[in-house]
């Protein structure tokens, strides 16, 4: 499939004689990335280096929640690096773990580490030293970092659930140690009951574990089914099996509480990473109950790392609570209120052009698909919806509006009524041809 691009190809090519593929990561999808090269962003516009606006709903994976260039966040920032640039302590760790602490219901003791994938390892250790058991539980199309014993993956036996590499996997790799997945864990598909009952019965009494995001953005913006993370959180208890929810997208996106506190299901660990501290530096978080965290504690279990709470992360975590927890969550109210009207404008126009189109999942961290019918489970975002999701991305793009990967919208708390306008005054044309093409092909 070629898809027109807007990006500077001179630009690209010089970077591609150095830097693989051109980009800094990549999964293995079956056609060439050309990306974009910013040289600046203000709220929530980014500037590339051919001088072209963009209005950003892409905001890195997720992670940019207090937009660019935001002020307040980066004279904490500043503050912080003038004072203490690399300690392995220092004076403003407790602000950021109470603010944490405060308002995360399963946060009674905290970690800091820099990446999602490796504080998610680290919680699988936890797991397992606190049950003594090897394997965890994780679910189709959900997504937990770059390890080998987390990415893709497919059961070919439904009667053994473990899953084990396919051709074609986007999340596939060559590299991965052998039977790393099949060895370690299990994989069912999420919001199935009958599944879940039918897998705990067999297997609960040999897991340490269940992974799942709690609602499955990287399957599509899917909302767990009513009383699907309650039966959850039962099995979990009743098979002794840690319950573990990666909050790495929903964590600050759906209230500094999280989607824990949201859907009112507690975990015993979770991970956050990404928009924790506010985007702009890397750092992650393990929470967890006292009961298993205390491992650390007594160093039964090693979490090791030279960047673990460096300062200018915890001093960006203190500042990001800060910012988003003001006034009773009034920022993030506001974003989210104005993203459903931009998802609103979205579908009326994908309706005016004739273009099959449905928003779902929670404001903050929601996805459109070219579908007649919001997606159920992470097993009906197949091949033709993303491709279709892809193109509809693409076509924004040209058009000045960044989507995340593949077609997640990802506001901040710096989004105005005038970015509303600007994607009002694009989106048309931009449907316009995203419909012409997929008629095309399909
Ligand atoms: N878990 C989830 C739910 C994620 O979305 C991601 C990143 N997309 C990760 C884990 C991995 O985080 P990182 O990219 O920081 O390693």
């Amino acid at each position: 499939m070629t898809i027109p691009q807007s990006a500077n190809l001179a630009y690209h090519d010089r970077v591609k004689k150095i830097l693989p593929g051109g980009v800094h990561y990549n999964f293995n999808i079956p056609w060439e990335e050309v990306p974009l090269h910013f040289v600046n962003g203000k709220g929530s516009r980014l500037v590339d280096m051919d001088g072209k606006e963009y209005l950003d709903l892409y905001a890195r994976f997720g992670a940019m929640i207090l937009g660019h260039a935001n002020e307040e966040y980066l004279d904490a920032l500043n503050e912080a690096m003038r004072r203490v640039l690399c300690v392995s302590h220092c004076d403003f760790d407790a602000d950021a773990l109470e603010s944490m602490n405060a308002h995360i219901p399963s946060a009674e003791m905290i970690r800091f580490g820099l990446s999602g994938t490796e504080i998610l390892q680290t919680a699988l250790r936890l797991a397992r030293a606190y049950t003594g058991r090897n394997r965890f539980l994780r679910f189709e199309n959900h997504y937990h970092g770059n390890a080998d014993n987390v990415m893709g993956g497919r059961v070919l036996d439904r009667r053994i659930p473990a899953p084990v590499d396919f051709r074609g996997d986007y999340k596939g790799t060559a590299g991965r140690a052998n039977d790393i997945m099949a060895e370690q864990s299990f994989m069912i598909p999420w919001n199935d009951f009958e599944r879940l009952e039918e897998f705990f019965a067999e297997y609960g009494d040999t897991l340490a574990c269940v992974l799942t995001e709690p609602v499955a953005v990287n399957a599509g913006s899917i909302d767990a089914a009513p009383g699907y993370l309650e039966r959850l959180r039962e099995l979990s208890t009743q098979h002794g099996v840690v319950l573990i929810f990666d909050e790495m997208i929903t964590g600050m996106r759906l209230g500094v509480g999280g989607a824990q506190k949201r859907l009112g299901v507690t975990p015993d660990l979770a991970t956050f990473g990404k928009a924790i501290g506010g985007g702009g530096v890397p750092v992650s978080a393990l929470v967890g109950s006292r009961q298993i965290m205390r491992l650390l504690e007594d160093k039964t279990v090693i979490h090791a790392g030279t960047y673990n709470g460096y300062p200018l992360g915890t001093a960006a975590v203190k500042a990001t609570f800060d910012i988003l927890s003001r006034d009773d969550e009034s920022a993030t109210l506001q974003m989210q209120r104005r993203i459903s009207e931009l998802q609103d404008t979205l579908v009326r126009e994908a309706t005016r052009v004739g273009l099959p189109l449905v928003v779902q999942g929670p404001a903050g961290v929601s996805s459109f698909h070219c579908n007649d019918t919001p997606l159920s489970t992470p097993g009906d975002y197949g091949f033709e919806v993303m491709s279709k999701d892809i193109i509809v991305a693409t076509s924004l793009q040209r058009h000045g509006v960044l989507i995340s990967s593949v077609s997640r919208i990802y506001p901040n708390v710096q989004l105005t009524d005038g970015d509303l306008d600007f994607f009002e005054s694009r989106v048309g044309a931009a449907l316009t041809e995203a419909k012409q093409l997929i008629d095309e092909i399909y």
